[in-house]
Formats: C-alpha cells, sequence, structure tokens
C-alpha cells in the first residue's frame, strides 16, 4: 500500500483561487479581450493538466507553453485548443512542434526557415505568431530592422505558413510603467509599419502589463504569475492566494543551551529550546536559502526555520508553541489561523522572485488540487 498525499510534505492548490485570478485579469482588461493563459513548467510548478481544466471555465482563446514537449503534452489533453509556444523553438523542435498542431513563435529569420521546412516535410500549414523584440532583448524581429525582415514574411508561401499572431513581451511592466509606454510605442510603429493579415492576433501583455495597463490589451493577453498567487508590482494589487505548501512534524527535540542544529552547525541554542523537525527540504523544492531566514506556521504560531535547510528536512524553533506533537501540520506558504505566509515573502526571504519559488517545487511534493470538482 502506498502512503496517502498528505501523510508527508504536499502542495495544495486552490482552483477557485486560480479561477478567480483570471476573473481578475478578464475584468481588468475588459471582455473584448481574450485571455492566453501561461501554462509553461508545469503551469509555474502547480500542475498543468489541473490548470488547464479549471481555466477553461474562462474559455481562453488558447494556451502559452515555452517549449513543443510542453505543447505536445498538454495536446494530448486538450485534442482541439489553440496551444501557443512563445519561446524560440530549437530547430530540430519545429516539426514536432507541428506535428502536434501547436502554433509557434517565430523569432528571427532561422527560426522561420526551420519551420518552412518542417511545414513543407510534413504538408502542412504552419501558424505562426511573429515575435517583435521591443526591448527585452532575448528573442524577437529586432523592432528597428522592420524595412530588412518585413518584406519576409509578407511575401511568405501562403500554403506553408500561416501568419495569425503578432506579439512582444514587456521587460518591467511590475517595476516601471515607463517602459511599457515605450514597448508599446515600438510595438505600434512596427505594426504600422507592416501589411497586416486580417484577424491577426496580436497580444502584448503579461500579468503585471494585464492588471497595470490594460488599456494595451488588444486582442489578448498572455498572464502568467497573477493567475498562480504572485504579485504584480503594485501593492494595491493582491491576487488570490492559489498555491500553499505544508509539511508534518516528525521528530521534537528538547535542545540544551549550546546545541547545535543541522549542517555546519550554523544555529546555536542560546537557552533551552523546543526544536520541531519538519519533514520537507530543499530536494522537494523548499528555498534552502530560509535556513536561518525564514518561518513557517504551527498551530497558529509563527516560528523560525533554525539550522540549515537539509534536501528532506528543515528543522523550526517551537519553543513556547503549546502541545507541538508529532504528526502536526507545519505550513511554509499559505495561511493557518491568523497568520498568512505569501509565496512573495518566501521569495523575497530567498533572494529570488515568486517564480522561482514556485517552478522549484519537485515532483516529490505532491500536488492537491481543492474547490473545483470539473
Ligand atoms: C512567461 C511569459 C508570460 C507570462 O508572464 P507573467 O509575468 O508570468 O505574467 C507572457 N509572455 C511570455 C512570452 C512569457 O514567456
Amino acid at each position: 500500500m502506498s502512503t496517502s498525499p498528505e501523510d508527508r510534505a504536499w502542495m495544495e492548490v486552490r482552483a477557485d483561487a486560480l479561477i478567480a485570478n483570471a476573473r481578475a485579469v478578464q475584468a481588468s482588461v475588459g471582455a473584448g479581450v481574450r485571455l492566453i493563459p501561461m501554462v509553461k513548467a508545469d503551469a509555474y510548478g502547480l500542475g498543468v493538466e489541473r490548470t488547464v481544466d479549471a481555466l477553461a471555465t474562462l474559455d481562453p482563446i488558447a494556451f502559452g507553453v515555452a517549449t513543443a514537449e510542453e505543447g505536445i503534452a498538454l495536446r494530448a489533453r486538450l485534442p482541439e485548443a489553440r496551444l501557443i509556444v512563445v519561446s524560440p523553438l530549437p530547430p530540430a523542435a519545429a516539426e514536432p512542434a507541428l506535428r502536434a498542431g501547436l502554433e509557434v513563435g517565430i523569432s528571427n529569420v532561422e527560426g522561420l526557415q526551420a519551420v518552412v521546412a518542417a511545414a513543407s516535410a510534413l504538408g502542412t500549414t504552419a501558424r505562426i505568431h511573429l515575435e517583435i523584440d521591443t526591448g527585452m532583448g532575448r528573442a524577437g524581429f529586432d523592432w528597428r530592422q522592420v524595412d530588412s525582415w518585413g518584406p519576409l514574411l509578407e511575401g511568405l508561401d501562403a500554403g506553408s505558413v500561416n501568419w495569425v499572431g503578432a506579439y512582444t513581451h514587456l521587460h518591467s511592466a511590475d517595476e516601471d510603467l515607463a517602459t511599457v509606454e515605450e514597448q508599446w510605442g515600438r510595438f505600434e510603429d512596427t505594426l504600422d509599419r507592416l501589411t497586416l493579415p486580417e484577424d491577426l492576433l496580436v497580444h502584448l501583455l503579461n500579468s503585471a502589463g494585464a492588471m497595470r495597463v490594460p488599456r494595451h490589451g488588444y486582442g489578448a493577453v498572455r498572464p502568467g504569475i497573477w493567475l498562480y498567487g504572485g504579485l504584480v508590482g503594485d501593492e494595491g494589487l493582491v491576487p488570490e492566494p492559489v498555491a500553499s505548501v505544508h509539511a508534518r512534524v516528525v521528530h521534537l527535540k528538547d535542545a540544551e543551551p549550546g546545541d547545535t542544529v543541522g549542517y555546519g552547525a550554523t544555529h546555536r541554542a542560546g537557552d533551552r529550546a523546543r526544536w520541531a523537525t519538519v519533514s520537507i527540504g530543499y530536494g522537494d523544492g523548499l528555498p534552502r536559502a530560509l535556513g536561518n531566514r525564514g518561518r513557517a506556521l504551527l498551530r497558529g504560531a509563527s516560528v523560525p526555520i533554525v539550522g540549515r535547510i537539509s534536501m528532506d528536512v528543515t528543522v523550526v524553533d517551537c519553543s513556547g508553541v503549546p502541545d507541538v506533537s508529532v504528526g502536526d501540520v507545519v505550513t511554509f506558504i499559505g495561511s493557518a489561523g491568523e497568520e498568512t505566509i505569501t509565496v512573495d515573502e518566501v521569495a523575497r526571504l530567498a533572494g529570488t522572485i515568486s517564480y522561482e519559488v514556485l517552478t522549484g517545487f519537485t515532483p516529490r511534493l505532491p500536488r492537491i488540487w481543492t474547490g473545483f470538482d470539473g
């Protein structure tokens, strides 16, 4: 008999909160603008299959992924849906992507050539989204050189390539809204200089853009982190928390003054202390950087993480918390009683961003979905 998912350590994912966050994006951009939820990296670590099931209730125009593999896996679940690979494809991935009926972002001439060749080999028509680099600098046709690459697109053989979308990606919508206007201006200028197909699906905004500058919504927006409960750089905008992370107390120790805990003996009890060993570690994706910095919730109290986080266990100081027992639930992200630890708090303490915290949780941590029976 195998164990039950809540025996040791687990992530709980609230589908109702995910849906509420998606509705907030829709309300921000207005009903005329469609959603392309970004579900790359296993829906930011929460589980792509349940995520697309939950988001289907909002009738998104497409789902966005980053790799051909992700699109191919999702195709098995969504035989009819529009699936767009927004990151540049390595040349060898073009053919499998087209075979699965994925739409692909095209970021450069080499990418275009690879897709044309793959489409010809398969006798199919590739559906492509032109990516314009308006300042992100990592992918896309340079906005300054539209006169050199524009004619390539307009001269495409309609038999092998169907130009269905155009997009760019914002670099600082969570930090500096002036840069959004600058990138939007470059995007507009570029679109103006091209002869666009009718029905071209134009998309610009990520989560921060969609929540903060919804007037640039065009035909669709590509939200990611906000859906999954991450902040977008505006204190007034707070998503519903979606993911919470919990584990069990598996060992209790009454420490004597001077006792040390964990690798490197980096924490020493100054006084008598009670330490609870909890069954989650960096092997589950709990950031090791939280050692001697982070906190957790136990029996309604906030307790500090003491010592280094190990691969499999983490120790918290529960001195003064009454009635702690082996088997108690400890919360590392989420709410317990009056207290909440957000994914953004964890990210700040770990010196990273919510995206990296969420995508860092490993397959060892079961994802338990609640709040949706679809
Ligand atoms: C990941 C990604 C998004 C979503 O960004 P968030 O900041 O998570 O909303 C949108 N567009 C592209 C091209 C992406 O790679």
